[in-house]
């Protein structure tokens, strides 16, 4: 079977490094006019004129990033299944719609309002109560086109700096930490949901991800399977799909979701029996999915901005490297480690000893660092 990606970044290099194992073949469709998948075929196509070529290459058609034109994806799905569907990208693209479905299917979210203007900006701050975040309804991710405010006389500011012409206002929430869940939905609707994991940031990219998360309440897990499951049955999705959540005294609170593999799951590749690209694979392929129970304690350190010293990362017994082949730039992702560890404890001994090695990387701290 061969699968088309739209998009050839470093999501499509591991689903297809995932997916060769099951003989699939793969083919990227890149309109940005710099892939760096580094394998498969590729076909660069910044004009939209080799769309058709694409789709008589291959077999089922997914895709690796969610700012892709919904008509694209459209027109595609009138030739070929592409999964997840377009309405899930159409979701994801419109903070607005993403929050509205989440609140029809009981997800709970940050209490919001829409501003369009500095002035219903700030009558929006002065309603929900600050601190608010304001952000794009369109077009924002990993926190760009985002400000908080705290007063609402930072509206006129705040209008200003982040330019769009719609923002959703949201509630500051006052959260413990943030996680993120994982699942999984095959063509005839089984479903499979990987333990949760708490992610740290840093200047707004992800730079840890630790799974299972450490002293998760069964019931928060079961709260965030029930929220994912009604998303994925909603939009009768097939694939994987992440769920960004915050974790509050009372509860779970969904901040936003992806359609698609995701950067706190990449723990899964040897920290759960299926990888989260393998099951993405075997659900956009139609076939039955893959075990995704942990094989212990994981720990992700993404490598940003610069590669560090590998070599002797290399030597650690107990980390497994991911290199995408990417030139060293800012903030860019340019790869990942996977720790594994029998006890918390020993994680974080661990996934600090190799952190030393990444000289961007900031200090590692998580629930389970001592507070004080
Ligand atoms: P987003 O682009 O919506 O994922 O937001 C980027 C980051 O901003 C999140 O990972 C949070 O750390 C923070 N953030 C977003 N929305 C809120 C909110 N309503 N309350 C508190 N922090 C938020």
């Amino acid at each position: 079977m061969r699968i088309g990606v739209l998009g050839a970044g470093q999501l499509g290099r591991m689903l297809a490094l995932a997916g060769y194992p099951l003989a699939k073949t793969f083919v990227f469709y890149d309109m940005s006019g710099s892939p760096s998948a580094g394998l498969g075929e590729v076909i660069i196509d910044r004009e939209g004129q080799y769309l058709d070529d694409f789709l008589s290459r291959v077999d089922r058609v997914t895709y690796e990033f969610e700012h892709l034109p919904v008509n694209v994806a459209e027109k595609i799905a009138a030739h070929k299944p592409v999964h997840p569907c377009p309405r899930a990208l159409q979701v994801c693209q419109n903070r607005e719609a993403e929050k509205t479905l989440f609140g029809g299917l009981g997800i709970p979210t940050p209490e919001w309002k829409i501003a369009d203007s500095a002035a219903s900006l700030k009558a929006a701050a002065e309603e929900l109560g600050c601190p608010v975040v304001a952000k794009s309804n369109t077009e924002g991710y990993d926190g760009k086109g985002q400000a908080v405010l705290k007063s609402p006389e930072d509206a006129e500011a705040a209008w200003t700096s982040i330019g769009h012409p719609r923002l959703i206002v949201e509630k500051f929430v006052d959260f413990h930490r943030e996680v993120s869940i994982i699942a999984v939905r095959a063509e005839d609707g089984e479903l499979a949901f990987y333990p949760m994991a708490e992610n740290t940031h840093h200047e707004g990219i992800l730079r840890y991800s630790i799974a299972p998360a450490p002293k998760l309440e069964k019931h928060v897990q079961e709260d965030a399977e029930r929220y994912i499951k009604a998303l994925l049955n909603e939009l009768d999705y097939v694939g994987v799909l992440t769920l960004e959540l915050f974790e509050t005294t009372d509860g779970l609170v969904a901040n936003e979701m992806a359609p698609r593999v995701h950067n706190s799951g990449h723990w899964t590749i040897e920290g759960a029996m299926t990888s989260q690209f393998e099951n993405h694979i075997r659900a956009v392929s139609g076939h039955p999915l893959g075990n995704v129970a942990p094989r212990g304690l994981s720990c992700m350190i993404n490598i940003i901005g610069e590669h560090g010293d590998i070599e002797r990362i290399l030597e650690l017994p107990y980390a497994h490297v991911h290199l995408y082949n990417k030139g060293e730039r800012p903030g860019r992702k340019l790869g990942h480690v996977n720790i594994l560890a029998d006890s918390y404890e020993e994680l974080v001994w661990r996934v600090k000893n190799c952190a030393q090695f990444l000289p961007g990387s900031p200090e590692f701290k998580s629930s389970l660092t001592p507070k004080g």
